[in-house]
């Protein structure tokens, strides 16, 4: 598909050129573009700034008639027609807040023939919700006027990915009210779970599918221990901005509300310019700080991951999580709005066990929720293996380390450690031995007291003779137990209470081979002194 010989090709370079003033495509465009001038459904999956829009913009102008966008997000849409019109593109939106007039001229041009109109806007409710809009569109197509559908952030219908939105569902019917309209499907999400489910719904089982690399280069991923003492833990993200990012913009990414709010007080009275945003301030609250940020008038957004779609800033030098995010994906997208500008950035999460927990009380009623939560831990807790080829293999890409060149921290020559392989068997089989003695006594464990336990302190009755910890060092304990939770050798038993879910650890699927002797457990530690 990335040849140049076809009947549009020549018009394709030309107006490449001189309308959008692009001279050269970058990969997957052309594929993308030829397939659907072919009127072929298909799905392209790039990263956030990778440039998807052009995959249709340009197409829309060699065909006739009018492309019909539908987008989540109404900002999303806005930018887009700004930069359409820029280049003398007609385009328009159609979304809740349009008024009468606008409604009635649009969809006038939808079903006139020399109407100028070529790209139009429309959130999903729109379609969901509008007979008198699918109507008009029913006319358009009868008129050959239809000309493709661009579906943007497609990953937004299945309920696995990261942002589901129940009206995307309702965009199954289009196949087959218009079976002659390609389809055009654009997301930066790349789990084959989601993809597969999107194909699914959207009826269209044998789209071509298109992936660009999810490589970026210029983002320097890197895990750190975070302080279970939480004003030293404020102290050093702290120190982190004001040392190597002084006035510079970036994200401070916070589990809940109320711990952007804890957060951003923190920061603030250590003297950081920082502004909070989440889903209870008031929405003028959320565009001031958002605009603030954009002039670089406040240096530093505290948010939860409300801050997320249509955040296009390219200058932002640095993304900290303070908490865990919920998936592999979700870290990638949020460390993702870093270096836009492809100039040298920093993500940087602060990991700690306690907020596995935090977290999966949260999710674990989601279909893959623990599944993809455990998938982030495997990847905090690792030890040696580059942090690139983690998300690598994660978005289904192989990935030689050779190419990270130092950007990460377990590649960076000036971070590297090395790492020795151990045989924990027998240590794992101790926390077995604990949490079988608990069951005993009717009592349920949280990964604290397994850890109190195990170490020999806490209650005496909850302690076990011949039970012995590998270290002193809680960190190296904390690493145990989550190797142990994500390889199913203990596993998490949720109770409710009026006021939380609390997460007690119990045997797992794999706890009797362990018990019964028939599996070893070995894990990488770092070599230095103070880790076993
Ligand atoms: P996405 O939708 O994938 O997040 P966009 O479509 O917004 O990304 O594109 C990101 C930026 O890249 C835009 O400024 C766009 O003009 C630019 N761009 C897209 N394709 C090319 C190209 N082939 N050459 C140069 N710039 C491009
Ligand atoms: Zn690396």
């Amino acid at each position: 598909w990335d040849r140049s010989d076809f009947p549009w090709s020549k018009e394709l370079e030309d107006k490449m050129k001189s309308v959008f003033k692009i001279q050269t495509l970058r990969p997957m465009q052309l594929q993308t573009m030829n397939v659907t001038l072919s009127n072929k459904d298909c799905m392209l999956i790039m990263p956030t700034g990778g440039g998807k829009s052009l995959c249709f913009h340009l197409p829309a102008l060699l065909s006739k008639g009018v492309t019909l966008v539908v987008s989540p997000l109404v900002a999303l849409m806005e930018d887009q027609i700004m930069a359409l019109l820029k280049f003398n593109v007609a385009a328009e939106m159609l979304n809740a807040s349009t008024n009468k007039d606008t409604i009635k001229r649009v969809q006038e041009e939808m079903v006139s023939h020399n109407a100028p109109l070529k790209l139009l806007y429309v959130t999903p409710e729109k379609l969901a919700k509008s007979k008198r809009f699918m109507a008009k569109l029913e006319k358009m197509y009868q008129l050959g006027r239809f000309s493709r559908l661009v579906i943007d952030e497609v990953h937004c219908c299945s309920q696995w990915g990261h942002d589901f939105r129940p009206d995307y569902k309702f965009l199954g019917i289009m196949k087959r009210q218009f079976p002659q309209v390609p389809i055009l499907c654009l997301t930066a999400t790349a789990t084959s779970k989601v993809l597969e489910d999107v194909k699914k719904i959207l009826n269209i089982p044998n789209c071509y599918v298109f992936k660009a690399s999810f490589n970026r280069p210029n983002l320097y991923y890197e895990v750190r221990e975070k302080s279970g003492v939480q004003t030293e833990a404020m102290d050093e993200i702290y120190k982190l901005i004001q040392n190597q990012f002084p006035n510079q913009s970036g994200i401070v990414y916070c589990f809940s509300k109320k711990e952007a709010d804890d957060v951003t007080t923190e920061l603030t009275r250590r003297g950081i310019k920082v502004g909070c945003y989440h889903a209870d301030l008031m929405a003028v609250e959320r565009s001031r700080v958002h605009q603030a940020w954009l002039a670089d008038k406040i240096h530093v957004v505290v948010a939860t991951v409300a801050f997320g779609m249509g955040i296009d800033k390219p200058d932002v030098r640095f993304v900290i999580h303070n908490s865990l995010s919920k998936s592999m994906e979700n870290l990638y997208q949020e460390s993702g709005r870093a270096g836009r500008d492809d100039k040298k950035s920093h993500c940087i999460l602060f990991y700690r066990l306690q907020d596995v927990f935090k977290q999966s009380s949260m999710v674990f009623t989601e279909q893959t929720g623990l599944e993809n939560l455990y998938g982030i831990v495997a990847y905090c807790i690792d030890a040696n293996r580059c942090r690139r080829s983690v998300i690598a293999s994660h978005f289904g890409e192989v990935w030689d380390k050779a190419h990270c060149n130092g950007m990460c921290d377990h590649c960076d020559p000036a971070k590297q450690k090395s790492t020795q392989n151990k045989d924990v068997t027998k240590y794992c089989q101790d926390v077995l031995t604990v949490l079988d003695h608990a069951k005993r006594l009717d009592q349920r464990l949280t990964a604290i007291k397994v850890l109190e336990s195990w170490m020999q302190k806490g209650p005496v009755n909850m302690r076990v003779k011949g039970v012995e910890a590998p270290s002193s060092n809680i960190l190296t304990l904390e690493r145990i137990l989550a190797y142990m939770l994500i390889q199913g050798y203990i596993k998490e038993d949720f109770h409710f209470t009026p006021y939380s879910t609390i997460s007690y650890l119990v045997p797992g699927p794999k706890a009797k081979l362990l018990s019964m002797g028939l599996e070893n457990v070995t894990m990488d530690f770092f070599s230095c002194s103070n880790q076993t």
